[in-house]
């Protein structure tokens, strides 16, 4: 089955909720106050089947009281259509153009007239009913699907509107399945045996029992266990559908109205947005789906703004909808251009704004630099699992080619500047990039490399020119030495040890390549032989230090051991 949500929107006592009730039986106003008033106050909900289209009309019935402007916006933000209702008597009125200003702020443009009361009057009257509507949708750049003289009370035209209602949802209905999971909040109870339902509308993607999702502004995992649309249990939502989720997680006093469920879309408190009408000064409000939310704003470029939230909302890129003043009046609309931005500098967005609106993986990348883009990011910006981007990437994130060039620039003179060879935790921390990042960087490069813990150039390094070997050859020329003594030079000694620089003689002790030999040639001296204590005088060593060095000249075959003698063997 496929659902296509639409609103009923049109001026108080215009006939809306007598209409769905024609249409299909379901009363709207199930408030006690609602029946009390003879008013709807809230939004209701109904719907109406097209089997041979495999379709059904989820029915948001809006309360056209100017005082409920703001629920009246909550009906319409989960809708793709709209029906509108006017009554003949009565003509055009102030909440019939309200609701649909509102609806244009939701991107709405086509809608169904439905022209209601119609047995009040002669047909002379609902003609000039109809060209009136006609011209107030004309002048709001908006346009009739059809138009349906109905009367709720003599059944006439029901049939020609619901047809015409069928035909528009087949045309406007939206392809949302792929994307991901996105869940407007619109109450929530608790059901003896069952626990918490929340209930509200799919706007996009799936859910199906035991999915984990997000409740936010509260970032709150919480698990699905059963569902239902319209009192019957189903094993999956579907974009469109109105849905009543049993989430035993979460108690119905921490969920509001205007929360959100998600599937991998991220919240930000941040969004840049091309802005329609005029914002005042200071705080505003806008609704995302049904959350109200205050916000600062700074302006970027031309209609473009930086919005700075009160709170954290899961929205993607080309969500929509109206801006309300302070005192709640409708005075524009937003449409989301980017629902994660991580840089907020007006220079670096103004420049890249063209980028932004094009190529927004590229914008993306640039803003992200060296901390990369995720494709769970990328997904959460469209709201849609879309192809991965063919960019350079290493440890599941992706980097802008520029960046490469320009760290691998930047690592260039930093290696010219140290003759050519960096310890590698400090390339790391100049650079501000992560091991992953730098792999990738030196894969690009050619002739840099990891060597010992160092980043050389191959081109110009060599060992010697390493100010920390240096030192260290240093110490090693006045005699042997223990390892602790070395400690600040370990990564030096590593590599020298095996270069062959310096020996290791086992219990902690080094001796230069150089002084070894050094040794070697004092003990020639004495002969063909010698024992330790000659060695011990002319070497002017203690035994620590003599007795590892000597078994180290037998282990190189220079010399070998005769009792308390050694003999020289080369
Ligand atoms: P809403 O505020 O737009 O939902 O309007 P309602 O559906 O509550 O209707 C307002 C009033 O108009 C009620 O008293 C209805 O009985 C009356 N009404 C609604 N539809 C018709 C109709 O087709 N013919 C006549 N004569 N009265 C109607
Ligand atoms: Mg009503």
């Amino acid at each position: 089955m496929r659902f296509f949500p639409l609103g009923i929107a049109g001026h108080v006592d215009h006939g809306k909720t007598s209409l769905v009730k024609a249409l299909t039986s379901i009363d709207t106003d199930r408030l006690p106050e609602e029946k009390r008033r003879g008013m709807s106050i809230d939004i209701g909900f109904a719907f109406l089947d097209f089997p041979e289209k495999n379709l059904r009309v989820e029915i948001i019935d809006l309360p056209g009281h100017e005082r409920f402007v703001k629920n009246a916006i909550c009906g319409l933000a989960p809708v793709w259509g709209l029906l509108l209702v006017v009554d003949v008597g009565e003509g055009v009125m102030p909440q019939t153009v309200e609701h649909l200003r509102l609806a244009k702020s939701f991107v709405l443009r086509e809608l169904v007239l439905a022209l209601t009361k119609i047995d009040r009057v002669d047909a002379q009257i609902v003609e000039l009913a109809k060209e009136e509507a006609l011209d107030m949708l004309a002048s709001e750049g908006m346009e009739a699907f059809g138009v349906f003289p109905v009367s709720a009370l003599k059944g006439e035209g029901l049939e020609k509107l619901k047809a015409g209602i069928g035909e528009y949802a087949n045309k406007h209905i939206r392809d949302r399945d792929k994307h991901l999971f996105r869940f407007f909040v619109d109450s929530a109870f608790s059901v003896k045996g069952y626990g918490t339902v929340v209930r509200g509308s799919c706007v996009s993607g799936s859910v199906a029992e035991g999915d984990v999702l997000i409740l936010e502004p509260l970032g709150r995992p919480c698990r699905v266990r059963r569902m239902q649309n319209h009192g019957v249990f189903v094993k999956e939502g579907r974009a469109g559908e109105r849905l009543a989720l049993n989430i035993p997680d979460l108690e119905p006093k921490e969920v509001e109205r205007g929360y959100f469920l998600v599937k991998g879309i991220k919240a930000s408190n941040r969004l840049i947005v091309k802005i329609e009408g005029q914002i005042p000064k200071g705080v505003s409000y806008l609704f995302l789906g049904m959350r109200e939310v205050s916000f600062l704003h700074r302006h970027m470029h031309e209609d473009f703004y930086l919005l700075r939230l009160s709170e954290a909302v899961p929205a993607v890129r080309g969500d929509r909808g109206p801006v309300l003043s302070s005192s709640g009046k409708h005075v524009g609309s937003y449409e989301v251009v980017h629902p994660l931005p991580v840089r907020s500098s007006k220079m670096f967005i103004r420049e890249n704004l063209s980028l932004l609106l094009e190529h927004p993986e590229e914008y993306l990348l640039l803003e992200r630099a060296t901390r990369g883009l995720s494709l769970e990011e990328l997904f959460s910006f469209y709201g849609l699992k879309v192809q991965p981007p063919k960019y350079p990437k290493v440890g599941g994130k992706f980097y802008h080619p520029e960046l490469l060039k320009g760290l691998s620039e930047r690592l260039r003179s930093l290696l010219s500047m140290k003759g050519g060879a960096v310890p590698l935790s400090e390339a790391l921390s100049k650079l501000k990039v992560s091991q992953d990042l730098l792999g990738l960087i030196l894969e690009k490069s050619g002739d840099l490399k990891v060597v010992e813990g160092y980043l050389l150039d191959t081109k110009r390094a060599r060992l010697e020119e390493l100010e920390g070997y240096r030192q260290l050859m240093n110490l090693l020329s006045e005699g042997i030495r223990e390892e602790r003594e070395l400690h600040p030079y370990r990564e030096h000694l590593s590599l020298a040890v095996r270069r062959g620089k310096v020996y290791s003689l086992g219990e902690y002790l080094y001796v230069s390549k150089d002084m070894f030999e050094e040794y070697v040639k004092r003990l020639k001296g004495l002969g063909r032989e010698f024992t330790i204590q000659q060695a011990k005088e002319t070497l002017g060593l203690t035994r620590k230090y003599l007795i590892p060095l000597l078994e180290h000249m037998d282990r190189l075959g220079i010399t070998r051991r005769e009792g308390e003698r050694r003999v020289f063997l080369r």
